[in-house]
């Protein structure tokens, strides 16, 4: 991603600066702990794709719920 644009990019929410990060490739927004995706370079500042970094992240030690409802989509 073009590092240049980072400094136009701002969080929908809280319109507060983002930062990058390379790794995940998602451009956190530190007030509302939220982290939006990047795809092939492109920011998708949109707020019903960004995750909410206060949940934990999915673990293959899913919940017996999740294995559940794996089970009715092979049944
Ligand atoms: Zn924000």
């Amino acid at each position: 991603m073009d590092i240049r644009l980072l400094d136009l990019l701002v969080c929908p929410i809280c319109k507060g600066s983002l930062q990058f990060d390379r790794e995940a490739q998602e451009l956190i927004c530190p007030r509302d702990k939220l982290a939006y995706p990047v795809r092939d370079g492109i920011p998708l500042m949109l707020v019903d794709l960004a995750r909410d970094m206060t949940l934990p992240a999915p673990s293959p030690e899913a919940p017996a719920a999740a294995r559940a409802c794996n089970a009715d989509a092979a049944a």
